[in-house]
């Protein structure tokens, strides 16, 4: 064998991985990819794709990452873009952000950046802030058994372990091949070089790009257990990236998925941000939905949907629609999508309460506590957005009182605009309203002195054209 691809880049002494010359002829690749095709049986090899043989540009990455990979490779210490921004570069579109892998450790590259901070705990990276933007410069992870130190302790070099294999921390520092080897899934294991414009793919990532295939790297089943999120991140990418799912990464799922009940809450949550607001929810969804896995999100709502046609037909329009918000630019909020992902168990709940004889809105009060209370076990829903979603729902009780007064107060209330749409997406779902909805489109549409003109009168039908009420003698139990 020549010379190794590693010898003119690499510091590190001894990699730990087969190796063999660069294939930098053209061609070459294709030829070691028909004899590579299954990333979980045969040995990783790196390839280096020369500059003219692939489409990243760097005036197509972020200044602010140039200056980190500069700064650092100053410094003697290699550095690499990768993840997320290196893939979506070679697909041709736009990263939304811009990770940095290096071999310096965390304190080294903070030592670098006045403008930076060490974060995190279970896995412990650097963020430098731009102004806005942050990179996120994370150091290259190593083998478990080439840690030094011991379990438990804080700060450097550590590593530990649940019972079921979980990774609970993971701050074992190694070598880029094998940072590359504990990556997820093959297409986000790509690092590109912005010194000498070259990428590096060590588990055939461009291959994998080329046949658009989601595919985890290593054994499927003991990477789940190191860590189950990864099951979500293979149905997330695939939807996102519109890319099909390896067989084996994929028939380990089923065997797995339940791993996912012994993720923390909050991580859960930070996750599903990711799974329903990056712009693929609806697909997500049906994903999720056909790999059983809504379940260890919302598994009450997992439940109602699989029959409950009008609930599904509900999830899936709020999806849709928070889609189309992003591609159009226009703020979202969880709040809304968790109000629809919710609102099969809260009405459900509500109906109950409100036969055995409570009020409607006591009873959609108590629904919306006790349903919260339940998510919580399994997603940890801020506040900040439960009380919208909450607001949400209430307020599909107050949408069904047109009085006139009643009904331009409600127009200008900060929680209508939300409450309409969800109250349109119920319609088109199937859900019977009484169809409530138009009367609330052609009202808001009145300009403001002809809604309050109405104060008094009884709207039950076109607005304007109601019969006059009794003045109301006490408030209603109604929450404003
Ligand atoms: P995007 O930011 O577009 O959602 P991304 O691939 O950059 O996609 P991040 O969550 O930002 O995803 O993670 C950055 C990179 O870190 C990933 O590309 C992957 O290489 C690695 N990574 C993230 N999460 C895991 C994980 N749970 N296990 C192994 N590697 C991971
Ligand atoms: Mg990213």
């Amino acid at each position: 064998m020549g010379k190794t691809l590693f010898s003119p880049f690499f510091q590190h002494p001894r990699p730990t991985l087969p190796v063999r010359p660069v294939a930098r002829k053209p061609g070459a690749y294709v030829r070691l990819r028909a004899c590579f095709h299954n990333c979980h049986r045969l040995p990783f090899l790196l390839k280096v794709i020369p500059r003219d043989q692939h489409c990243i540009s760097r005036k197509h990455i972020s200044d602010s990452a140039l200056k980190v990979m500069s700064r650092l490779r100053g410094k003697g210490y290699q550095a690499f873009l990768v993840g997320g921004a290196v893939r979506d570069l070679l697909l041709g579109g736009h990263p939304k952000d811009f990770d940095v892998a290096t071999e310096a450790t965390p304190e080294e590259v903070h030592a670098l950046f006045r403008n930076s901070r060490i974060i995190g705990r279970r896995f412990r990276i650097v963020h430098v802030r731009f102004g806005r933007e942050i990179i996120e410069v994370t150091t290259f992870r190593g083998h478990h058994e080439n840690s030094t130190e011991q379990p438990g302790q804080d700060g450097g070099n550590q590593a530990r372990q649940s019972a079921s294999g979980r990774l609970l921390r993971d701050n074992v520092y190694g070598s880029l091949e094998e940072d590359a080897v504990r990556r997820d899934l093959t297409v986000n294991a790509l690092y590109y070089d912005s010194g000498t414009f070259e990428v590096y793919d060590h588990v055939h990532g461009m291959q994998d790009l080329e046949r658009r295939s989601v595919c985890i790297i290593g054994d499927p089943e003991q990477r789940y257990r190191e860590d189950p999120v990864r099951m979500l991140r293979v149905l997330r990418f695939a939807a996102k990236l519109d890319f099909a799912i390896d067989a084996e990464t994929a028939r380990a799922i089923p065997a797995c998925a339940h791993l996912l009940a012994d993720i923390p809450a909050a991580r859960l949550f930070d996750e599903f941000l990711k799974l329903f607001l990056a712009g693929h929810a609806a697909i997500t969804l049906d994903k999720l939905l056909e790999y059983r896995m809504l379940h260890y999100l919302f598994p009450e709502t997992a439940e109602c949907l699989h029959r409950d046609d009008t609930a599904l037909a509900l999830v899936r329009a709020a999806m849709a629609s928070t889609d189309r918000r992003i591609a159009d630019d226009k703020p979202v909020t969880p709040a809304f999508i968790l109000a629809a992902l919710l609102w099969p168990v809260v009405q459900r709940e509500a109906q109950h309460l409100e036969q055995r004889g409570d009020p409607p809105m006591v009873a959609m009060h108590s629904a919306a506590q006790q349903t919260i209370a339940a998510a919580a076990h399994h997603i940890s829903i801020p506040r900040r957005f439960s009380q919208p979603m909450r607001e949400i729902w209430e307020f599909q009780l107050r949408l069904q009182r047109r009085q006139g007064r009643r009904a331009a107060e409600l127009v200008e209330h900060r929680r209508f605009r939300a409450a309409y749409d969800f109250l349109l997406l119920r319609e088109a779902a199937g859900e019977d309203t009484e169809g409530i909805g138009s009367w609330w489109t052609e009202f808001q549409e009145l300009p403001p002195e002809e809604r309050l003109k109405q104060a008094g009168s009884a709207s039950e039908g076109k607005p304007g054209h109601g019969r006059r009420r009794r003045p109301r003698t006490r408030r209603s139990n109604a929450r404003t």
